[in-house]
């Protein structure tokens, strides 16, 4: 049976069962790389141009973790996943930065998504992929529709309150008796990977706290808020992170947010200085977190502790 790889980075998180399922309706066995670990970090600094953002990195390690357990290792060219927007240049390049990076890879898999003006471009990429398995058109549609089925109670599992982890698991949403509720934006990548966020998500449920993602909102309440925005945000995620934080802070959803950011990505720079304005204005409290590969975890418990303490006393008047 053909072993394809997964690295457990970048979109893992957004497409991980929907990826899963077509492959395995194929008949392939999908193998997913390691939870990131130093190993992981340091295999991925190693091999990746200096400049590079913390994901990326990490992308590369998780490559390199899948390197000798994979048949082939699926790493697609995504440019844009929905009509009129793009995700960052990073992820076009992504599978020739992948092969010229790390050496003695097995086959990769890379097709191009790009949607931005019509969505034949994904049908394309499917029959692509497909035909790496079976020649057979019928069955990899067949396996695509089981696959977006997945994909749609995946959705549906985090709108609940669910991390994705958590939704992969199909563990069932828990009844909260939290004492302040805190909104965590950011990319996917940045705050659910325990390692990079240095689990940061864990440790403010630790401390009695609900949290809210902007994974947890539904996709339709983010369109409707995004078509009021002053101009069109045509960066899927700065969209979703945007809007996310309106609709939080206008329903008074939550205490306050915490925004956690790669260092060195030109995105969360320019979306992070519109949510804090936003936020701002509303009286919400707002704190930027940074991480890249040199961040300390003790740094980052500090501010937390600050962030908390605050929100506390605030809550208390
Ligand atoms: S959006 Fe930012 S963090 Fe994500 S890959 Fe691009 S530069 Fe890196």
């Amino acid at each position: 049976m053909l072993k394809v790889g997964i690295p457990r980075a970048f979109l893992y998180y957004n497409y991980y069962p929907l990826w899963k399922t077509f492959f395995e309706e194929l008949g392939a066995k999908v193998v997913v790389s390691d939870p990131t670990t130093k190993k992981i970090l340091d295999d991925g600094v190693k091999c990746c141009v200096d400049d590079a953002c913390l994901p990326l990195k990490l992308f590369h390690g998780h490559v390199i973790n899948l390197k000798d357990k994979a048949d082939v290792i699926f790493v697609p060219r995504l440019v844009s996943v929905r009509k009129k927007e793009y995700i960052c240049p990073k992820f076009c390049g992504l599978p020739d930065m992948v092969v010229n990076n790390i050496k003695g890879l097995p086959d990769i898999l890379d097709v191009t998504v790009n949607m931005r003006s019509s969505p034949v471009s994904l049908v394309k990429a499917v029959v692509e992929t497909g035909k790496y398995f079976t020649g057979d058109c019928r069955r990899i549609y067949r396996a695509f529709g089981r696959a977006v089925d997945e994909h749609r109670e995946f959705e549906k599992r985090m709108e609940s309150g669910l991390t994705p982890l958590e939704a992969m698991e199909g563990e069932q949403n828990r009844n909260f008796n939290e004492k302040m509720t805190i909104g965590l934006i950011g990319h996917p990548y940045n705050i659910y990977d325990s390692y990079s966020s240095m689990k940061l998500l864990e440790k403010l449920r630790a401390r009695g706290i609900k949290i809210i993602t902007q994974d947890m909102i539904s996709g339709d309440i983010v369109d409707n808020i995004a078509r009021n925005f002053s101009k069109p945000m045509f960066w899927s995620f700065g969209k979703k992170i945007m809007a996310s934080a309106g609709y939080m802070t206008e329903n008074r959803l939550v205490d306050g947010i915490i925004y956690l950011v790669a260092f060195g990505c030109g995105l969360d720079a320019l979306v992070g200085d519109l949510v804090e304005r936003k936020l701002r204005k509303a009286g919400i409290p707002f704190c930027f977190l940074t991480v890249d590969e040199h961040t300390g975890e003790a740094g980052i418990d500090t501010r937390i502790e600050a962030f908390i303490d605050m929100l506390e006393r605030r809550n208390a008047v």
